[in-house]
């Protein structure tokens, strides 16, 4: 069975991959290696306000540059990394490269705003001191804390007592935090209830439909009336047409991310569109 992974394609962990272990093995060797020789590369997803449409943030989504099997997607890889552990090294360098680029755009004079980087569960757990990782990667880059956002996905596996404190740690250092992928997980409005929340992501899944199905409006509706209660931010994945942004503005959605403004795209397409004159 393929395993499903609800993002966008499974490219190599399909059914021929998760069932030959060798194959496993050899995936998980080159990923080892492609550490060490650089193949991971991050891209940028644009974050726009929905009011004023300007960019206020972007998303880093990591891709793997394969020497053979061309650009991988992270759907295809980071499932497997999260399996044997992997993620958590690739998971180091996804939040320096992004914090690095960050701060080399506004060294270069462009207008600062905050990066997402998307964190694993394991990276909770495998280190003990995330928010001590989090402050040593900031100071060596030297971008504020304010300019960057951990996304958190809920998983069933975790350790909330931990999960809360490391959050409580990473919230004192004035990172921002928000959840992935809200309302496809296990325990949403735990996490709410729980962690120190600044900001949530409503699934694509739920965006999708809106303009169908009236019980997917009605969720995003009343997902948004709710976090704005609890004074939580809101931005809408999946964007993918005037009819969903106009929905989503019309119930005060914050912010939104997806094809219908821009996809994923390389650091050097972000700094055109940050560039001031830039449409
Ligand atoms: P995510 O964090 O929910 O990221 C959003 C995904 O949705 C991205 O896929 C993005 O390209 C895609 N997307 C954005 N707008 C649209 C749209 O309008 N329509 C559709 N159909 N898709 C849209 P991508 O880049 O393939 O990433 C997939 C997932 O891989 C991410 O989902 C995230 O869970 C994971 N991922 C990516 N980079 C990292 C990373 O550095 N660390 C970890 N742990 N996970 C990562
Ligand atoms: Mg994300
Ligand atoms: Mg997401
Ligand atoms: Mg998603």
């Amino acid at each position: 069975k393929v395993k499903e992974s609800g993002k966008n394609d499974c490219l190599l962990y399909s059914e021929s991959w998760s069932n030959s272990s060798l194959e496993r093995l050899t995936l998980q060797h080159e990923m080892y290696r492609a550490i060490q020789r650089n193949e991971f590369i991050l891209h940028y997803q644009p974050q726009y306000d929905l009011d004023s449409g300007a960019m206020v943030g972007v998303e880093a989504l990591v891709r793997w540059n394969h020497p053979l099997r061309g650009m991988i997607p992270p759907g295809s890889f980071i499932p497997l990394a999260e399996e044997s552990g992997m993620i958590v090294q690739i998971g180091d360098w996804v939040l320096e490269e992004a914090c690095r680029q960050n701060k080399a755009w506004q060294d270069a004079g462009l207008p600062p705003i905050p990066v997402s980087v998307n964190l694993s569960i394991r990276q909770f757990v495998q280190n003990d001191d995330l928010a001590s990782k989090v402050s040593a990667v900031l100071q060596k880059t030297g971008l504020e804390a304010k300019y960057l956002d951990l996304e958190i996905t809920e998983s069933m596996t975790m350790d909330v007592g931990h999960v809360s404190r490391c959050l409580l740690a990473l919230t004192d250092l004035g990172v921002n935090i928000s959840v992935d992928d809200f309302g496809t997980g296990y325990s949403s409005f735990h996490y709410l209830k729980n962690f120190p929340i600044d900001r949530l992501k409503i699934d694509r899944s739920f965006v999708r439909d809106i303009q169908q199905d009236p019980s997917d409006a009605e969720i995003v509706a009343a997902i948004i009336a709710m976090a704005h209660n609890l004074n939580i931010q809101v931005i809408a994945e999946g964007v993918e047409n005037e009819e969903q942004m106009a929905f989503l503005r019309k119930h005060n959605c914050d912010e939104m991310q997806g094809y219908f403004w821009s996809p994923p795209v390389t650091s050097a397409n972000i700094e055109e569109m940050l560039a001031p004159g830039a449409a």
